[in-house]
Formats: C-alpha cells, sequence, structure tokens
C-alpha cells in the first residue's frame, strides 16, 4: 500500500478543502470542503456534486489556502468510495501524460477509473430469484423475466435483465408485486494465484542466460528496461513468463501488455500451462461485471498477473513490479483518439515513476527501441535462435514482373506450384493480403465510373460476404448495384485489384479440394470468435489460411509452413516515413509463422522491386543491414529517434474553412530556431466523414521539450470556433 500522508492539519477550526480532478474533458482542478469526520487522503476516490450531477471525482491535493470569500460557496464532498484510494505514482502518470499528450489531465484520469458502473469489492451484488405468483398484470416484458428465472434460482439482477431484454425496472415492479424476492448475491470465490513454479521448463544454454538476466531484473526492483530481443520462435514467451514467477515469488504485481488481437486463447492457455492458473485479463471486451471484478482485484492486489491491451497500462495496481511489453513495435500501442498517447512509451515512464523494470519484447524492435539498445540506454537481452532445432524460414521473392500471375489473378504460378505442394505433404499455407473485402476499387467497365464515398477521400470497397460496398474510414456502406449509377450500364461493374475474399475466391478455384479459411477483423465478431477460429486453424482443420495483419501477431501454427505474401510492396512508398520500418516488420512477423515446429519454413513474398533495400534485408535474413540502413536515414533526416515530431490535424466541415485556420494557426506559432514548422498541407486523407482535414507538422532537435512549445503556442493561438477542431498528436505514428 502506499503511504499517502493523511492531508492537512486537523487542528484549525475551519473545514479542510481538497482540490479533485474529475474525469471528463477538463484540465483544472476543483474545489470541495471535507465534511466534519470523513477522512481523506489524496488518491481517494470521491463522489462530488458538480453541476446538477454527482460525479466521481479523485483527491488531488489539499487546498491549504481557500480563498475564505469563496469558502461559504463550496459544496462538501458528497461520499468517499470503498476503494484503495489511487497511489502518488499513478496520479503522477497522469499529471505526465496530460502533460506530454498535451491532453486534459481529466481525460487521462479517465482511464484509470473504467472499472465500470460497479465500485468497490464490497459492494452487494442483489439477485433476484422467482417466488410468488404471478402479477394481476403480466406483459410482455414481464414474462419475459418470469421465463428468465423459472428455475427458481438466484439470479444477477443485471444479468437478468439483460436476458431478458428489459430495463430493472420491470424486475423492480416485479419484486413490488411480490412475484420476485431481491437476496444478496454470494461472491464468487477468488481465483486460486498464479504458481510460479507450477511447470517451469528445461531451458535451452542460450535461453537460461537471458532466464538468469530476466530473473535479476525482476528481482532487482529498480527502474531499468531491458530488450528481449529474439528471433520468432525462439521463446521469447517463456523467457519473460520467468521474469513474472520472480515477481509472484516477490508478491508483487506483473502487468504483461500486449496488442489487443495477440489476447487469445492459446496465450492464456500457455500461460496457464506455466502457472497453472489463468491470468486476469483487461481489454475492450470484458463485461462491466469482469471490470468491475478485475479493477477491484488490481487495486486490492489481489492479481498478481494482469495481461491486457494498452489501457492496462493505467490502472491502479496496488503493488506493481514489473511491466512486459510483448511486441513493442506494433502499431496498435498508439492510441489515435481521445488521449493521443503511445503504450510503449508511457510504460516506460511508468516504469520511471514507480521505479520498477520494464521489459520490451520484440523479434523486430522498433527503431527508436533498437537505438536506445545500441547506445546502452536499454539492455539487451538476446536469443538469437529458434527453440528446439527449428530454423528460420528461408525467404524467396517471385519477381512479379517476370512471373506474372494471370490477367484478374493474383497469385503466381510459381507460388500456386509451392502451394499444391505443401497441401500434397499435408502440412498448412498462409496466404498473407493486408487488404480487407474483396477488392479495393469497384469501376463501370462503360463509363469508367469509380465508387468512391460520399463524404470521405476514398474508394468503397468491395465486400462480397457482407454484399456491400463499404467506406473503411466512415463505415457507410450500400448494396453492390446491378446498374452503373452514372451511365445506367447493366452488369458493367468490374473489382478492381485483390482483398482476402477475392484471394479466396482464386484459391478455391485453384486448390478445390483444400479447406480455405479467411482471417480478417471485419469477419471476426469478437475475441471469443477469433479464438476459436485460431484454435481450428491450430488443430489442422484448415490447409490454406488467408489473412490480413491479425494473423501476423504472435500465433502458433504447428503445421504451417508455407507463407506466401501476395502483394510485399503494398507497405512501401506512400509517404510514410515509417513505410520501410512497418514493411520490415510485418514481413518478418508473417513469415516467422512459418516452420516453428519442424522447422521447413518457407516465406515466398511476390514483390515487384526485389531490389528494394527493405526486399534485400529480408531475404538475406539480414537483420542489422536492414537496422543500419534505417537508423542512418532517420539520423540524416533528424527524424525519430534522432528528431521529435509532433502533428497538428484541423478539420472542418468545409474544406475553406479547414484550410484558413490551418493558415492563421501556423502564422501564429512562436518563433523558434530549433523548431521546423511544414504545412499547412492537405492532410493526405483529405476527407473523413464530411470533414475537411489539413496537416501541420512540427520537427525538433530530439532535446528539445516540443511539448512546453506547443503549450505555449496554443495558449496565444486563434481560438478554435464552430465546428473546427484541432488535434494534437505528439509523436504521431500515422501520418494520413
Ligand atoms: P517467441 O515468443 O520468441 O516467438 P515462444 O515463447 O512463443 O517464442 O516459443 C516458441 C515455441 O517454443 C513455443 O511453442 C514454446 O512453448 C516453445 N518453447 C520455447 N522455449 C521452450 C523451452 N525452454 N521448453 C519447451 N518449449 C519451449
Ligand atoms: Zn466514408
Amino acid at each position: 500500500m502506499d503511504h499517502a500522508p493523511h492531508l492537512g492539519a486537523h487542528s484549525t477550526t475551519s473545514t479542510r478543502v481538497v482540490d479533485v480532478l474529475v474525469p471528463v474533458a477538463l484540465n483544472q482542478t476543483y474545489s470541495y470542503r471535507v465534511p466534519r469526520g470523513m477522512e481523506l487522503v489524496a488518491g481517494d476516490v470521491v463522489g462530488v456534486a458538480l453541476g446538477p450531477r454527482e460525479v466521481l471525482a479523485v483527491v488531488w491535493g489539499e487546498n491549504a489556502n481557500p480563498d475564505p470569500r469563496l469558502h461559504n460557496r463550496l459544496k462538501d464532498v458528497a461520499e468517499k468510495l470503498d476503494v484503495p484510494p489511487l497511489k502518488g505514482e499513478l496520479r503522477s502518470l497522469v499529471d505526465w501524460v496530460a502533460n506530454y499528450t498535451l491532453s486534459s489531465r481529466g481525460m487521462v484520469l479517465r482511464m484509470c477509473l473504467r472499472m465500470g458502473e460497479h465500485l468497490g469489492p464490497e459492494r452487494v451484488r442483489l439477485g433476484v430469484r422467482l417466488v410468488g405468483a404471478p402479477p394481476q398484470r403480466m406483459t410482455p416484458a414481464r414474462r419475459r423475466v418470469v421465463a428468465v428465472l423459472s428455475d427458481h434460482l438466484l439470479h444477477g439482477k443485471s444479468e437478468t435483465a439483460h436476458e431478458a431484454g428489459v430495463s430493472t425496472g420491470v424486475i423492480d415492479g416485479l419484486v413490488d408485486e411480490g412475484t420476485l424476492t431481491t437476496e444478496p448475491m454470494p461472491n464468487a470465490p477468488p481465483p486460486s494465484p498464479p504458481d510460479p513454479s507450477y511447470a517451469q521448463p528445461e531451458f535451452s544454454r542460450e535461453q537460461r542466460t537471458a532466464v538468469d538476466t530476466m530473473r535479476a531484473l525482476a528481482a532487482s526492483g529498480s527502474f531499468h528496461v531491458a530488450l528481449l530481443d529474439g528471433v520468432t520462435g525462439s521463446g521469447k514467451t517463456e523467457v519473460y513468463f520467468e521474469a513474472v514467477a520472480e515477481i509472484i515469488r516477490r508478491r508483487k504485481q506483473a502487468l504483461i501488455l500486449m496488442p489487443e488481437i495477440a489476447l487469445t486463447g492459446q496465450f492464456l492457455d500457455r500461460f496457464s500451462q506455466r502457472f497453472g492458473v489463468r491470468p486476469i485479463e483487461w481489454h475492450s471486451e470484458l463485461t462491466p461485471r469482469t471490470r468491475a471484478r478485475n479493477w477491484a482485484a488490481i487495486s486490492a492486489g489481489d492479481a498478481p498477473v494482469v495481461v491486457g491491451a494498452r489501457s492496462a497500462l493505467f490502472l491502479p495496481y496496488a503493488n506493481l513490479g514489473l511491466i512486459v511489453v510483448d511486441e513493442e513495435h506494433d502499431q496498435s500501442y498508439k492510441q489515435d483518439d481521445g488521449v493521443h498517447y503511445h503504450a510503449r512509451d508511457m510504460a516506460v515512464v511508468r516504469g520511471h515513476i514507480a521505479k520498477i523494470p520494464v521489459v520490451l519484447a520484440s523479434a523486430t524492435p522498433s527503431v527508436e527501441t533498437e537505438v536506445n539498445a545500441r547506445k546502452n540506454r536499454y539492455q539487451r537481452v538476446v536469443l538469437p535462435r529458434r527453440f528446439g532445432g527449428a530454423t528460420m524460414p528461408h525467404i524467396e521473392a517471385i519477381d512479379l514482373r517476370r512471373e506474372a500471375p494471370p490477367r484478374g489473378r493474383f497469385i503466381s504460378p510459381h507460388l500456386a506450384q509451392e502451394i499444391q505442394n505443401a497441401i500434397e505433404r499435408r502440412e498448412q499455407a498462409l496466404l498473407f493480403l493486408n487488404r480487407r473485402g474483396y477488392a479495393p476499387l469497384t469501376l463501370c467497365r462503360a463509363c469508367g465510373h469509380r465508387f468512391a464515398c460520399t463524404i470521405c477521400d476514398a474508394w468503397l470497397v468491395d465486400h462480397r460476404f457482407r454484399q456491400r460496398l463499404v467506406c473503411h474510414h466512415c463505415g457507410f456502406s450500400m448494396p453492390r448495384p446491378h446498374i452503373c449509377p452514372h451511365c445506367a450500364a447493366e452488369e458493367s461493374l468490374v473489382a478492381v485489384g485483390p482483398g482476402v475474399e477475392r484471394l479466396q475466391e482464386e484459391a478455391a478455384s485453384l486448390f478445390p479440394n483444400a479447406r480455405t479459411m479467411v482471417l480478417s477483423s471485419d469477419l471476426i465478431t469478437s475475441i471469443e470468435t477469433m479464438r476459436s477460429e485460431l484454435n481450428e486453424i491450430a488443430q489442422g482443420r484448415v490447409d490454406i489460411i488467408i489473412g490480413t495483419q491479425l494473423v501476423a501477431k504472435g500465433h502458433h501454427f504447428p503445421r504451417l509452413n508455407l507463407v506466401g505474401v501476395v502483394d510485399a510492396d503494398l507497405g512501401l512508398g506512400n509517404g510514410d516515413p515509417r513505410a520501410a520500418e512497418r514493411t520490415w516488420q510485418l514481413l518478418n512477423q508473417v513469415i516467422g509463422r512459418a516452420g516453428r515446429d519442424q522447422g521447413r519454413g518457407v516465406g515466398y513474398m511476390q514483390t515487384h522491386q526485389p531490389e528494394h533495400p527493405v526486399m534485400k534485408a529480408l531475404i538475406a535474413c539480414d537483420r542489422e543491414a536492414f537496422y543500419a540502413s534505417e537508423i542512418e536515414a532517420r539520423e540524416r533526416t533528424g527524424y525519430p529517434p534522432f528528431g521529435r515530431l509532433a502533428s497538428l490535424i484541423i478539420s472542418a466541415g468545409d474544406r475553406a474553412t479547414a484550410e484558413g485556420y490551418a493558415r492563421k494557426l501556423a502564422g501564429s506559432a512562436p518563433r523558434e530556431e530549433q523548431v521546423l514548422l511544414l504545412g499547412p498541407a492537405e492532410a493526405p486523407l483529405a476527407v473523413i466523414k464530411g470533414r475537411y482535414r489539413f496537416r501541420l507538422l512540427l520537427k525538433s532537435a530530439r532535446g528539445f521539450d516540443l511539448s512546453d512549445y506547443l503549450r505555449h503556442w496554443l495558449a496565444v493561438a486563434p481560438k478554435t470556433t464552430g465546428n473546427l477542431k484541432l488535434e494534437v498528436d505528439v509523436d504521431p505514428q500515422s501520418f494520413l
């Protein structure tokens, strides 16, 4: 527990006043009086009246000198919640992140308080039971409730309402009528804690060195960052589990951050094979009840290990001792709406504030992390080889200029032959294409009309499974018409280019006896369905997997030995400063799915530019060549981590307003030698949801405080009025 001092002296006769932070889009705190008899410390979660409502808030500090004239007008803190106070380290993190990202402190605090509607472990949950005769007045809603409760057992009240599709008011009505009773629900027994000695594997000699370092790191109990740098399949997970085990033994908490999509059953199963139980999870799909229970367990210190998506970084751990960021290079760690933060970077910040070790794991570290390791700011822990004698996949380019697929097809004869061979060997093949849907563009053969979104600057993507043309930016969709809306020609529409659905069609015609499965985020309705589909694949019930980047992350398919990258050039050359890095990471990850068990993996990359440095580095498996050339380029151009970037994104309902404001904003920038201001320029995605977008890019030296500069600038900049919107993105990952 935190040793938060009790705030203020109680000697004076006047009432204490505290400043509280409310989890809404506000930066400032508000003052409230502390009613006599209420014990409050900094970090306590309280309820306060704000306007007409009572809202949740957190005591941020003592107001030592409240203005006596205001004093009598202040309201009292209404209630104190029965949860442990947010520790100083978490409050500091909130202040730090808000300051760095230029978000309001309230919005950052909100990420710490996502415990759902149910607060606190002690709050008694009410259940309902069917006891009496049916009510006098029966309605369809009441009938459904009675049906749900027909077993006469105790059911959760809100679950019953949910199941019957009624409001809880309907249930209250039935309680008043005597048809139902309410009784407290017995608390679910706490899950048994993970056992650090449950099933420790035998480590190889190379792994043992890394394991020793991991254990020492966890035992050190001080701030220290290690890069666990090992090829795919080298045992990084098994190795960082040893750091986690050490933390459990020391009765502290460990947080494992993962890209949301990698939080699969496979990972949770591996965890329980090692520690005997599943860990506590934290991601967007938890039910409110589980969310509340997990939040309470985490803040009470009853959750030794938490595995979560990026938002788990802001939970109120009672005794956090270690943060692991798995797949640290993953793009999804950056949140691009609300608070624009990068969870990997903020994990390092939290580690620094809390004085605890941080492990970053990746087979393809971000250039930032790689540079930190080269400069010895991070300790590099290397696993150079795959575990158990499996070798790295062999990578070959298929030069599309010489071995083109037939017209209207996307799988070259060479790749098709290799897939055929794999199927005959009863192995699996993966066709990778980072494009959802059937085709990225639909046009009319008669008049050339192209289907575009009416409110975005984007083509409509043909989705055959859903039978609609869909905008990937705003979600707009329409049925695929039979007649061209422009020239009224019939049956004249053609699909241009491939998406995964179209590849499946091609695979089915090339390999009529093979079982195919498409894995793409729009076809996956929940983490649960994805878990079961991945399981099907792992069990070998699929011959050809066709997937978007969803399949690239962390999965282990024992019978998969061939990966075909349908369009290796897709991510290159779109003007994104991170295009080379992303392509390198993505293709390494996806080809790394091959040959993890038997070590006969091979990756084929269909490309028009086999001589591109990224392709060459991939083919030669030359990690060093890639990082050397990329680091050199960043250094030369002053891009991160050798310089700093921030984006300002201006949008409005019409183009002239957005552009006009962007120009005025640029004109108001304080002069500063160390800052280069680029733009305003129309954004590559010029219109989204009917909003016209312009961008400004700021570039500064590495040591310059760009956040501070932005704060001073925005204080004097012309205000946004009407429907103008200004978003600030420090350390942008996306430049669209
Ligand atoms: P990475 O995270 O580096 O891709 P994993 O930790 O997933 O690698 O390991 C790859 C495979 O090898 C997994 O199936 C894992 O269980 C197995 N493995 C790794 N190290 C060991 C070990 N020491 N003993 C047994 N199996 C291991
Ligand atoms: Zn759109």
